[in-house]
């Protein structure tokens, strides 16, 4: 069993009256009929019979077995807090059920930081929720003007007050590439969220989908999606600062199954199957160059090549090689005095390469 798996109940646009220009919440989750809470049930035995194959007999029996990893239920789409108390209920009585059992660990859930109040989280706590995800985009007001969202910077520094005073974890989203954004606003955000020390992040390049603000923004010549190499940069930037503060960050880009196809979407190089890995990437290339610079100067007078190996840990492997490879044809094109060879060192913190002449 995976140590951490997360079972995703998509609430689609569910308890969300705001219009924010990139949202196209039925098209993004791939759901178009209202959820029920029964449907959650069935959501979670479904998943449930895959994470964990033989249903426990008895709440012994199921603690047991959780004990092999933590799994989570969690009610992604659209704002969850912005249900009424009754329909938010609904849904909790059922992951509670479940986490009183022992067949899940925690709860988890998104929503809009101006949907977070005491009643709301009183009700939250009594439901046992673990951790609640916030949709905060920017922390430039303009940015947040200009995309709609209907709430300012401060507002986020409330819930998030609020969040903690209640003892919840939290999570904060971020979008790369929003009308009014450049990468110093990007970076800004980054930096404010370290600040404010959520347990998990997830960075969002945004995407022009069909039946949005957005794309009549873009097809009027008022937006411009971000090129990729742009799109991958200011992610990067914003990856190293949040992953330096200890902060989880929980996904990078949208998975393929996020965008539907029909109609297409519109992103200017800004969505990629394998974005993370694109902006780990460059993360160790960035960070491999300057140990090969080095030892490239010290063997400039060598007559031969000199066999160079560059570790990881075995998570940035393939970070460290580049997609398709592209770290190791960069790195063998500009050094060829260096005979380089890639390994693997599972002493090596993530992201932390080392060099060493062999
Ligand atoms: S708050 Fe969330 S669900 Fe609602 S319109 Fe904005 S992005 Fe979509």
């Amino acid at each position: 069993m995976k140590k951490h798996a997360i079972i995703p109940v998509f609430i689609p646009h569910k308890g969300c009256p705001n219009d924010c220009v990139f949202c196209n919440q039925r098209k993004i989750t791939a759901r178009t009929d209202d959820v029920s809470a029964e449907d959650a049930r069935a959501v979670i035995d479904t998943w449930l019979t895959t994470l964990r194959p033989s249903p426990a007999p008895s709440s012994e029996d199921a603690a047991s077995d959780a004990g092999a990893g933590t799994v989570e239920v969690a009610f992604y789409g659209g704002s969850f807090t912005g249900l009424s108390i009754e329909e938010q209920s609904a849904f909790l009585a059922v992951a509670y059920e479940y986490k009183q059992k022992g067949l899940i660990d925690k709860i988890h859930l998104s929503t809009r930081p101006d949907y977070i109040d005491r009643p709301i989280l009183d009700n939250l706590r009594a439901y046992s929720v673990d951790t609640i995800e916030l949709g905060v985009q920017s922390f430039d007001d303009e940015v947040l003007r200009k995309s709609g969202r209907g709430h300012d910077s401060a507002c986020v520094y409330r819930a998030v007050s609020l969040i903690k005073e209640y003892g919840f974890e939290f999570g904060i989203q971020l979008m790369i590439g929003l009308p009014g954004d450049s990468a110093e606003s990007c970076i800004m955000s980054a930096r404010r969220t370290a600040e404010l020390r959520p347990s998990l992040a997830r960075l969002y390049p945004t995407i022009v989908l069909d039946e949005t603000k957005l794309y009549d923004m873009y097809a009027c010549g008022q937006y411009v999606p971000l090129s990729r190499k742009e799109a991958v940069y200011r992610t990067k930037e914003m990856y190293k600062i949040l992953d330096d503060a200890g902060i989880t960050i929980m996904r990078v880009g949208l998975k393929s199954t996020d965008i539907i196809g029909e109609g297409g979407a519109v992103n200017g190089g800004t969505y990629h199957p394998a974005f993370r890995q694109l902006v780990e990437g460059e993360i160790a290339k960035e960070r491999i160059e300057p140990l090969l610079e080095d030892i490239a100067k010290e063997k400039a007078s060598a007559d031969s090549r000199c066999r160079v190996t560059v570790s990881s840990c075995s998570r940035w492997f393939s970070a460290m090689i580049g997609h398709h490879a592209c770290n190791r044809r960069y790195f063998a094109d500009k050094y060829p005095s260096l005979d380089i060879r890639y390994r693997t060192d599972t002493t090596l913190p993530e992201g932390r390469f080392t060099a060493e002449i062999s």
